[in-house]
């Protein structure tokens, strides 16, 4: 259909939504919300600790689950902590067994009934011999005098009175520390919307967490002719949600663009 795809290109880094515009006439932004979220405790930067995404696009999109006929480095644990109860906890979870590790152990803060996965997905993670350590929360990751990840310290956690989210709250149980000795760590607690964009467009609206502020039905943002939609506007959400935002941005850019057309001609005849 004549669309040209520019890859290797960072939007925000190489040219500025500004100059998109100074050069086009619309423009839609669907860069997703792929900045993972870390814990910010020691330890996280030793190597064997990945974040959920970088875990699975190296084996899945960089095909390492190929090898030997794709060599994309990942280092393939043994003993495997996974920290995290979501969906993509339990697809990192059961993609780190699958390329051999012997054993998985999913680290939870809060009870099997506060899980946010899928009961599908946990079900499914269970089956396939994941072990769930619930009401536990990593304090610390161990490194030997390499730099490699050696082991994560944990304390257990009780779960108190409910919170804003009307889940128990989980607190620390004093002495309960304890050390689970693993060679691979996989963080999977989400992820937020990476800033590159946003931080290049002036006077492009986002919300406190760096969400753009688009309309619903029509995904116009704070700048006219650029659109936004997908997990950059909504937060991580679905794929269905993210095709649904990106077809009504296309009717609204389209009617946008006749109508620029239109005043623009009569401008001419004018
Ligand atoms: C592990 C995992 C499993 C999931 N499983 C499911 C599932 O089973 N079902 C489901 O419905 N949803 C699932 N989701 C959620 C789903 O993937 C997202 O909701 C959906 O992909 C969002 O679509 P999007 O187009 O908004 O963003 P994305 O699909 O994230 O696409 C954004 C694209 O923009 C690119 N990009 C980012 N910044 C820039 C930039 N500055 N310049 C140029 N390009 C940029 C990114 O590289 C990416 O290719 C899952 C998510 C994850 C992480």
């Amino acid at each position: 259909m004549g669309v040209t795809v520019m890859t290797n290109s960072v939007a925000g880094k190489l040219f500025t939504i500004d100059e998109i515009m100074d050069h086009y006439d619309a423009c839609f932004i669907g860069s997703g919300a792929g900045l993972p979220k870390f814990m910010s405790i020691d330890g996280e930067h030793l190597t064997g600790v990945y974040s959920a995404n970088e875990f699975l696009t190296r084996i899945n999109l960089m095909r390492a689950y190929q090898f030997p006929e794709f060599d994309t480095p990942v280092k393939r644990g043994d003993r495997v902590a996974v920290f995290g109860g979501g969906n993509v906890a339990m697809d990192a979870a059961r993609t780190a067994l699958r390329i051999g590790a012997s054993e998985v152990i999913l680290l939870y803060r809060r009870s099997l009934a506060e899980l946010p996965a899928r009961k599908e997905e946990v079900h499914h993670a269970q089956e396939e011999g994941v072990r769930f350590e619930l009401c536990t929360n990593p304090v610390r990751i161990l490194g030997d005098s390499e730099g490699r990840i050696q082991a994560v310290r944990c304390v257990r956690m009780d779960l108190c009175e409910l919170d804003e989210s009307g889940r128990r709250s989980p607190k620390p149980i004093v002495g309960s520390d304890f050390t689970i000795p693993v060679d691979v760590a996989i963080v999977a607690l989400g992820t937020g919307a990476n800033p590159i964009i946003p931080q290049s467009a002036k006077n492009l609206q986002v919300n406190k967490h760096m969400y753009i502020i688009a309309d619903e039905e029509s995904g116009r943002t704070s700048i006219e002719g650029v659109y936004a939609g997908g997990d950059i506007v909504t937060g991580s959400a679905t794929v269905i949600s993210a095709m649904g935002a990106g077809r009504k941005a296309a009717k609204a850019m389209h009617a946008y663009l006749i109508q620029k057309q239109c005043v623009g001609q009569a401008l001419e005849y004018v």
